[in-house]
């Protein structure tokens, strides 16, 4: 129904044209790894590599042993030299510890700072799995697991930015599907839900009791369109016993799903029917379709950032006499 209402909405509204139906869908795990985003903007050609295989032994110590991440960037090698010192400067800025890069010359040599530290047969393998032509650049994003893949996708969307190769007039939709149901949380070392806990977990009961927690998916799906996400939505968990399971998980008793989710707990024991949806906000809708960068642009009376209505000018001193009409009593 959501993927109906987009097609009817966008081309009655603009004159851009709609990525072809049906939309993509992209597995999370893929997503993150590709653009470097759950959010991914697919009017920008660049795409990311995973190339931390031919760094595990390396000499050069930032790239040792690291997640390290490859961008091709097509016809980049004749860039002025201010433009890759730019681009370093916003890979500084945004806590990187460089950008190494090498061009690719017209005889299929490298140049570049990270050149000395490629053997041969690491050459051949970069120009074989990024498809290196001449007059490429390619980028090096080299850090920890967790810090890269996002490093990666916001060089990609600068690079790409800057190169002027984001064709602004196309809608690209896609759904990004099979987001993690549970992730380790950093600080704790604990197994947390990492969107919603009242998804559906692929395979069920059965992957919950079988699987290990942190390979669990769930059914749960983003639509995404030119980098924005104009809605999130989900199988939900209509069975008492497998919610009873999946919060065991993330560390709950059955106790606290009696106290602090009441209301799902005691109307799932009375059989609620398998359902699922999603619904797209005009609001974002609106927000690509007029060019707008920011959501309030297209709000009526937007909140501030924080959170006031000054239009109504929410929120307010309350009179007695209103407390006692909605039977509230401050102490
Ligand atoms: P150096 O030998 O220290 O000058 O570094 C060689 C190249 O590697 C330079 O272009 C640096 O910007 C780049 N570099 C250093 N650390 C990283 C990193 N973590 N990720 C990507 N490139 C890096």
């Amino acid at each position: 129904v959501a993927e109906d209402v987009l097609y009817d909405v966008f081309p009655t509204f603009s004159d851009k044209p709609v990525s072809p139906a049906p939309f993509r869908r992209i597995p999370y795990a893929e997503c993150m790894l590709r653009y470097g985003t759950d959010k991914p903007d697919l009017r920008n050609p660049l795409e990311i590599l995973d190339i931390s295989d031919l760094f595990e032994q390396t000499d050069f110590a930032p790239f040792r042993g690291k997640t390290v991440r490859a961008i091709n960037v097509p016809g980049c090698a004749s860039k002025s030299k201010s433009f890759f010192e730019n681009m370093l400067k916003f890979a500084t800025e945004i806590g990187m510890k460089g950008l190494g890069y090498v061009k690719v010359t017209e005889e299929m040599t490298f140049q570049g700072p990270i050149d000395k530290f490629l053997s041969d047969s690491d050459r051949q393998e970069l120009i074989r799995r990024a498809e290196l032509k001449p007059g490429c650049v390619l980028y090096f994003i080299a850090d920890s697991k967790e810090l890269a893949p996002r490093l990666a996708g916001q060089i990609r969307t600068e690079v790409a930015r800057r190169m002027g190769l984001i064709d602004e007039n196309r809608f690209e939709f896609c759904f990004v599907v099979d987001f993690p149901m549970y992730e380790r949380d950093e600080e704790t070392g604990a197994v947390v839900f990492t969107h919603n806990p009242f998804s559906m977990p692929q395979g069920g009961m059965q992957a919950l009791t079988e699987q290990d927690p942190l390979d669990i998916l769930a059914y749960q799906y983003d639509i995404v369109c030119n980098g924005v996400e104009l809605s999130s939505g989900a199988v939900r968990n209509h069975d008492l016993d497998i919610m009873v399971k999946a919060f065991a998980l993330a560390g709950y008793t059955e106790e606290d799903l009696q106290n602090k989710f009441s209301s799902l707990y005691n109307a799932f024991k009375f059989g609620a029917p398998p359902h699922a949806g999603m619904a797209p906000g005009i609001d974002r809708m609106l927000m690509l379709l007029t060019g707008e960068e920011n959501i309030r642009e297209v709000i009526a009376f937007p909140l501030n950032s924080n959170a006031q209505d000054l239009l109504l000018g929410s929120p307010c001193e309350v009179s007695e006499q209103q407390l006692r009409e909605a039977h509230i009593k401050i102490r």
